[in-house]
Parts: C-alpha cells; sequence; structure tokens
C-alpha cells in the first residue's frame, strides 16, 4: 500500500514535468536579477564561486564527473569540466537534452548564450575564455530517472562508478515528498565510486517554481537539517554545507527562501 503510494507520487512528478518549458525556465532563472554577474548578491555567481572552489581544493579529482538533471543548463560543470576528463550529462526530459545539443553542438537558435557564463568562470580561475577545451570533454547526454534504483541505463558508466557528481536544483524539484528525496539520494549514490564527492545544489522552502507560463511545479520544502539527516541515511559524509539567501527582489518565479551547497563524500 505504502509503495504504491510512493509510485502514484512520484508519476504525478512526472505528469507535471510533460509540460516543462525550458526557453521560459531558461529565460526566468538564467538572466539578471538570478543571474547578474555585476550583482554581488546574485544566485548564479553565488553558485558559480561555490563550486569553483570545490573544484579547485585539491580533494576532489577522476577521470568522470556525471551531472544529475541537468536539464537545459550548463552552468553547473563549467568549473568540473576544467578538472575532468569526461563529463556526462543527464536528464529526464527529451526537451532538456535537446536544448544542451543545441548548444554543445553549435546548432544556432539555442535558447541561452552560455558565453557569459563561461566567460565569468573564466574570470574565477584566472585564465582566458575559452570555450572549445570545456565542451570537447562532454561525453554525452543521456536520460536519467532518479526515482529508479539503477537511475541510468547499465552501460553509461563504467563499473567503476563516477568519480564525482554534481546535481543543481533536481532532487528537491523532481520528488514527491522528503522520502523520495532521500531514496533518490541513495539511488545516485550507486553510481558514485567510495570516496567519491557529491557536489549538491538544491532550494530551502520551496513549495513550487514555475516550469513554464502557468505551470506550478510542486517542490519539496526542505530545510538545512533535512538534507543533511538524508545525506547521512544516504551514506554520504558531510564535508561543508553553505547557504545563500535569497534576496526579496528576486523571488519572481517560485518561493524558496535560501538554497544550499553541499560538498559530501562517499562512504
Ligand atoms: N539542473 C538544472 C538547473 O540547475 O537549473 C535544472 C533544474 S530543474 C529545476 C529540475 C530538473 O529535474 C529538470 O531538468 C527535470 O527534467 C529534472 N527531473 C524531473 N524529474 C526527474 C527525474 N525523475 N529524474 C531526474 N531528473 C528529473
Amino acid at each position: 500500500m505504502e509503495e504504491k503510494g510512493a509510485e502514484n507520487g512520484v508519476a504525478a512528478m512526472a505528469a507535471c514535468y510533460q509540460g516543462f518549458d525550458p526557453a521560459a525556465y531558461l529565460q526566468n532563472n538564467y538572466t539578471p536579477p538570478l543571474a547578474d554577474f555585476e550583482r554581488k548578491d546574485s544566485l548564479v555567481p553565488w553558485i558559480l564561486a561555490c563550486l569553483h572552489r570545490a573544484f579547485t581544493e585539491g580533494d576532489v579529482s577522476g577521470e568522470l564527473l556525471v551531472d544529475i538533471g541537468s536539464g537545459p543548463t550548463l552552468h553547473q560543470v563549467m568549473s568540473g569540466c576544467e578538472v575532468f576528463n569526461k563529463v556526462l550529462l543527464t536528464d529526464f526530459l527529451e526537451v532538456n537534452r535537446q536544448e544542451l545539443r543545441c548548444w554543445l553542438q553549435d546548432e544556432g537558435g539555442c535558447s541561452l548564450d552560455w558565453t557569459p557564463f563561461l566567460q565569468h568562470v573564466c574570470k574565477l580561475e584566472g585564465r582566458q575564455y575559452d570555450q572549445i577545451p570545456r565542451n570537447s570533454v562532454i561525453m554525452d547526454i543521456v536520460p536519467i530517472d532518479v526515482h529508479r534504483p539503477q537511475p541510468l541505463a547499465l552501460d553509461a558508466l563504467p563499473s567503476a562508478g563516477a568519480d564525482c557528481l554534481v546535481s543543481c536544483f533536481c532532487l528537491e524539484s523532481a520528488s514527491p515528498d522528503l522520502a523520495a528525496f532521500t531514496r533518490a539520494l541513495g539511488h545516485i549514490g550507486r553510481l558514485l565510486r567510495p570516496g567519491g564527492h557529491l557536489l549538491l545544489i538544491g532550494t530551502l522552502g520551496m513549495n513550487y517554481y514555475l516550469g513554464g507560463p502557468g505551470l506550478k511545479i510542486p517542490t519539496i520544502p526542505v530545510n538545512e537539517a533535512q538534507v543533511c539527516a538524508s545525506l547521512k541515511e544516504s551514506g554520504y559524509t558531510l564535508i561543508r554545507l553553505e547557504v545563500y539567501t535569497v534576496p526579496q527582489d528576486m523571488k519572481l518565479f517560485d518561493d524558496a527562501s535560501g538554497v544550499f551547497f553541499v560538498k559530501a563524500m562517499k562512504e
């Protein structure tokens, strides 16, 4: 009975996502004020700074980085592309995977220009803007479902697993309740080698966000203590949790009070 309820919740979330509109999502969340490189308190520069720091501390290394629930966005792997030789992007929806292919294969007519994001990351790294080498480490863009015990196709990863996972705004946006969020953390952990790192970014206290015009996607309003407990229960050791408080004028397309950045390690 309980299992049936969990399945129904996951199916209801999947149904919500059928109306997801990548162009509207990018326009809402990846333009000013949420992505404003001139503003010190803007969200996306904060995320890029957290990722830059996490990837350059020296403990995150290896061959393969996997991004969980990439959506139509690339900012979350830009720093990682400098550290890893192979990067795998994943998403639940074909429309999002198509948006990523559009940019990476230089098809033209993409919904967003990622150049200013790359330029900002290059600046953080103290190097010249260099788009081409980063794109070339992205090996594929594949389907994923974090609610399956085996989220990726069996042949998507080498048997040793990934050396690092990044996931940005996916788990709390794709889960019907906290139990499903925690289970999803466990499922993606199976893709990671023991000792590998998880860099997890998510919203705090968010009940919904706009996934397209008029499409309110319900989400899990997690708090910091719940995130820490879910990580522990799913076999991760927390290294660091940082919190960003959403300024009032940035509460436009969701009701999040904050954003967390977690660096953790699989036990
Ligand atoms: N990572 C992007 C970002 O940082 O903006 C997109 C985040 S968007 C809020 C949530 C993403 O979760 C969407 O791309 C959606 O397709 C994906 N998603 C929804 N259900 C999922 C599932 N069951 N498994 C994996 N990803 C899922």
